[in-house]
């Protein structure tokens, strides 16, 4: 799933790619996709596009004060192409959700939203304004906005785990599953710690492990073609999606909890004082 860094280098992609050309049309092969039905999507004809920018991990193309604002979800992305194909996309095929051309169809750059697997979760707003999407006008500080006090001010109060309150848009934008689990590992912190108990030295360290690390990819993604992202976001991961490989740091074996549809990874050593988190899905298959 693309978090902050990914969406970001998408943002700066379109920046760079997408602002001074105007909308051509767009194509909406999914209409599962779309949110908001009023204003039309066609709207957004003939209007040029003035900036792109990001919201936690929602991105926000402005075509002149109306906004495409996309959530690209756990398998969604952008494809930016040079000579975006004219022919209209078959509706409910493939995993084309939504195509915007930047130029004459079939001759002008362009990019698709597209989602894979059978889980949708890819989601496209047309609005005046991004305030009106309720997850946007929610959502917490940024991650990289905040100040040591502010982010010690924002743990202070929440006695979920750790990894709940890092990964909640509600009280820090931006960080996901994969992220939250580099910066537990950076900044030596068990993901089942209770922020509100941490010492201060401990919210020092978590506070300059988010910055690093989510600094890092940014500076990492941006500037990489879209299609090679999330290459690049694997390969600067240390713990994350490494179950069973050696921590990078001490050499103990990465662990992880699996939930239903997701799980998480961490190093024991480096962590949770070399004790194992309890995994339900591992005690029920010892049962
Ligand atoms: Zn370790």
């Amino acid at each position: 799933m693309p978090e902050l860094p990914e969406v970001e280098a998408l943002a700066h992609h379109l920046r760079e790619h997408a602002v001074g050309r105007t909308v051509a049309r767009v194509d909406v092969a999914s209409l599962s996709v779309l949110k908001t039905a009023s204003p039309p999507w066609t709207a957004l004809h003939g209007r040029p596009v003035t900036g792109a920018s990001r919201y936690g991990k929602y991105l926000d193309l402005d075509a002149d004060g109306l906004h495409l604002v996309t959530h690209l979800a756990r398998a969604g992305w952008l494809r930016w192409a040079d000579t975006m194909s004219a022919t209209p996309p078959k509706p409910g095929k493939g995993p084309l959700a939504l195509r915007v051309h930047l130029g004459p169809p079939g001759q002008g750059p362009g990019f698709d939203l597209t989602e894979a697997g059978t889980k949708k979760g890819l989601a496209v707003w047309i609005v005046e304004d991004p305030a009106q999407i309720e997850q946007i006008a929610t959502l917490g500080p940024d991650a990289l906005d905040l100040t040591r006090d502010e982010f010690g001010a924002l743990l202070g109060a929440r006695t979920e785990r750790l990894k709940t309150i890092l990964t909640s848009q509600k009280v820090i934008a931006g960080i996901g599953n994969a992220y939250s689990d580099e910066i537990m590992h950076v900044a030596k912190l068990s993901p089942y710690a209770t922020p509100a108990r941490l010492p201060g030295e401990s919210v020092d360290r978590l506070y300059e492990a988010t910055r690093t690390v989510l600094t890092d990819a940014v500076a990492r993604s941006v500037g990489q073609d879209a299609a090679r992202l999330k290459g690049e976001k694997r390969s600067g991961l240390r713990v994350h999606a490494r179950t069973g490989l050696p921590c990078p740091v001490c050499g103990d074996t990465v662990r992880e909890v699996a939930f239903h549809d997701k799980s998480f990874q961490y190093c024991p050593t480096c962590q949770t004082g070399g004790k194992p988190l309890a995994d339900r899905r591992m005690s029920r298959l010892l049962k």
